[in-house]
C-alpha cells in the first residue's frame, strides 16, 4: 500500500489553537492516521499562536492579493505535526479567539478571513507547493467550506474531497452582496452551488461540491437529515444519503489516561478503582464541598450553553439536592447560565461548587474525581466528555441524541443482563426526564456492584483514534484511483 497524501484544512488544531471540539479532532487525526499510512497536512490559519509554535516556517507559496494584502504558506512542523500556515497578518494577527474579538463579537470580516484560507488550500490543493500533491483534500466545518467551491473551477486533475461537519449550527452564512469579493465564477451563485437562502452559504459549499460528506457519528448523520435537526440542511444532506457517512471521534488516550495523569490527586486504572476516593475528596476540597465519600458527586465539564442543555442542569439542583448528591461544575460560556451556577454554589455551600473559566488541568481532575458526569446536550454531533468518562471510570449521564447516544449503552434490563451497560440515558431532553435520569443514576450509586460494573465496562470500551482512524482511511482511499 502506498502512503496516501491528505491535506486537510480547518480554523483550529489542538494545541496550537482551540476553542472547541473540532481543533481536538483535526489534532488528533494526523498522528492516528499516520499508523493507516495516511500522510497528514493541515493548512490553517496564522494565527499569532500558530506562527509561534511553527518550526522552521518556510516559505512555499506566495499570494501577490490574498484579500486584501499579500500572504504567504508556511511550511514547518509543530507539536509534531506538518503545517501548512497560511500568514496573512491583515486577517489573522489579532488577539482574541479565531472568530471574534476581545470584546466576544464576531470579526466582521470573518467571511474574508475563511474564505483566503479556503482560496489558499485550493490552490496548494492543486498543486502550488512544489513537490506537493495531496491525493485528497479533508475540509473540516465552514470555514474550509469554500476550499472545494474553488476547487470545482479550476482545469485539470483534482484530488479526492470529504468534508467533516463538526457542528450544523455553525454554518458561515453571509450576505449576498460578498460574492463577488470571491473570486467565483457567477454560475457558483446558484442552488447547485454556494448560495443558500440568499445568501452566501460556506458550509453549504463544501456539503455541495465534497465528494463525500461525514459527519462525526453515526446518530448525528442521521439525525440532521430530518427536518427538526438539519438546521437549514436536512434537504441537501438527504440528496446526499449515498455519498454520506458518520465516523465516531476518538479521544487522545495517551492525555487522558488515569494511569498516568499528571493532573490527578491519585493515578488509578481498572484494578485500582478504589484509589479514585482520593481524588473524589481532593476535588471535594477544592470545589469547598463536604468531605463525604459517600455522596454521589455528579461533574460537568462544559461550554455553558442552550446546545449543551445546561438551563436543565440548574433547574435539576434541587433533584440533586434531594437525592443526597453534589454537583461540581467547570465552564464557561452564556454569562445568564455562569450567574445561575454561580448562584447555585452560593446558595448551597458544600453540595454544588463551581468553577467559571476554561481549565485543561481541572477538567481531567472533576473526570477522574466525579462518580457521573452529566451531559444533557439538546444536540451532540458527537461529545468528548463522555469518552473521558468512559476512559476515567466515571459513569456517563447524556442525553440520548446524536454521538452521546452511539457511545453510551443505557443501564436498562436487557443491557444489565448482558452486562454491557456503561451509563444511563434520557429522551426527550426535557428537564422532567433529566430528573427521572438524575433518580435513576443514584439508585444505581447506591448499588456498588452494580455501579462498579458500569464503571469498569466503560473503562473496557474502545475510545481510541484507531477504528475512526480505520475508517477515514478506508473512505479517503475509496476517493483515490487504484494503481
Ligand atoms: P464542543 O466542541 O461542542 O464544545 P465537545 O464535547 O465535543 O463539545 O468538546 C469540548 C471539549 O472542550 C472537551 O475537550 C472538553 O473537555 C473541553 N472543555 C469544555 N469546556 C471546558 C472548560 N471550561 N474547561 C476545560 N475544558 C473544557
Amino acid at each position: 500500500m502506498t502512503t496516501l497524501q491528505v491535506l486537510a484544512v480547518a480554523s483550529e488544531i489542538y494545541p496550537l489553537i482551540k476553542t472547541g471540539g473540532l481543533a481536538d479532532v483535526v489534532g488528533a487525526l494526523p498522528a492516528a492516521l499516520a499508523q493507516e499510512d495516511v500522510a497528514v497536512r493541515t493548512l490553517v490559519p496564522g494565527y499569532p499562536s500558530v506562527l509561534a509554535a511553527l518550526k522552521p516556517a518556510k516559505t512555499v507559496m506566495t499570494i501577490g492579493d490574498s484579500f486584501g494584502a499579500p500572504a504567504r504558506v508556511l511550511a514547518g512542523t509543530a507539536a509534531g505535526m506538518e503545517i501548512l500556515a497560511l500568514d496573512a497578518a491583515h486577517l489573522f494577527d489579532r488577539p482574541g479567539n479565531p472568530y471574534s474579538g476581545p470584546d466576544g463579537l464576531d470579526w466582521p470580516d470573518n467571511q474574508r478571513r475563511f474564505a483566503a484560507l479556503s482560496r489558499a488550500a485550493a490552490d496548494v490543493a492543486l498543486g502550488a507547493v512544489k513537490g506537493y500533491r495531496p491525493d485528497v483534500v479533508h475540509a473540516h466545518d465552514w470555514q474550509a467550506g469554500l476550499t472545494f467551491a474553488y476547487m470545482n473551477f479550476a482545469q485539470g486533475r483534482r484530488p479526492g474531497t470529504v468534508m467533516t461537519i463538526h457542528n450544523l449550527a455553525f454554518q458561515g452564512q453571509f450576505s449576498a452582496a460578498f460574492f463577488p469579493m470571491l473570486g467565483l465564477p457567477p454560475q457558483a451563485f446558484s442552488l447547485a452551488g454556494v448560495e443558500y437562502y440568499g445568501g452566501v452559504g460556506y458550509l453549504k459549499a463544501g456539503l455541495h461540491y465534497a465528494d463525500r460528506v461525514t459527519t462525526v457519528s453515526p446518530g448525528y448523520a442521521a439525525e440532521i437529515r430530518t427536518p427538526e435537526e438539519g438546521m437549514g440542511f436536512d434537504g441537501l444532506l438527504r440528496d446526499r444519503s449515498a455519498t454520506m457517512s458518520g465516523i465516531l471521534n476518538g479521544i487522545d488516550t495517551e492525555a487522558w489516561n488515569p494511569q498516568t495523569d499528571p493532573h490527578l490527586a491519585m493515578q488509578y486504572s481498572k484494578a485500582s478503582m478504589g484509589r479514585r476516593a482520593v481524588n473524589k475528596a481532593a476535588l471535594q476540597s477544592q470545589l469547598g464541598l463536604d468531605q463525604d465519600p459517600e455522596a454521589p458527586l455528579f461533574g460537568v465539564v462544559t461550554r455553558l450553553s442552550w446546545q449543551k442543555g445546561m438551563d436543565l442542569l440548574v433547574a435539576n439542583v434541587p433533584t440533586l439536592l434531594g437525592q443526597g448528591a453534589q454537583l461540581a461544575v467547570l465552564g464557561a460560556g452564556e454569562p445568564g447560565l455562569e450567574a445561575g451556577f454561580r448562584a447555585a454554589a452560593a446558595s448551597n455551600p458544600g453540595r454544588v461548587g463551581c468553577v467559571i473559566g476554561y481549565d485543561e488541568a481541572l477538567a481531567h481532575r472533576v473526570l477522574a474525581a466525579s462518580d457521573a458526569v452529566l451531559v444533557p446536550s439538546r444536540f451532540e454531533p458527537c461529545g468528548l466528555t463522555q469518552l473521558y468518562a468512559l476512559r476515567y471510570g466515571t459513569v456517563p449521564v447524556v442525553a440520548r441524541v446524536g454521538g452521546l447516544s452511539d457511545t453510551v449503552i443505557d443501564a436498562n434490563p436487557a443491557a444489565m443482563g448482558r452486562g454491557v451497560a456503561t451509563g444511563v440515558q434520557f429522551a426527550p431532553v426535557t428537564y422532567e426526564m433529566m430528573r427521572v435520569a438524575i433518580e435513576r443514576s443514584v439508585a444505581l450509586y447506591r448499588q456498588p456492584a452494580v455501579w462498579k460494573k458500569l464503571q469498569s465496562n466503560g473503562m473496557a470500551s474502545d475510545v481510541s483514534w484507531r477504528d475512526p482512524a480505520r475508517r477515514y482511511a478506508a473512505l479517503f482511499r475509496e476517493l483515490v484511483p487504484a494503481g
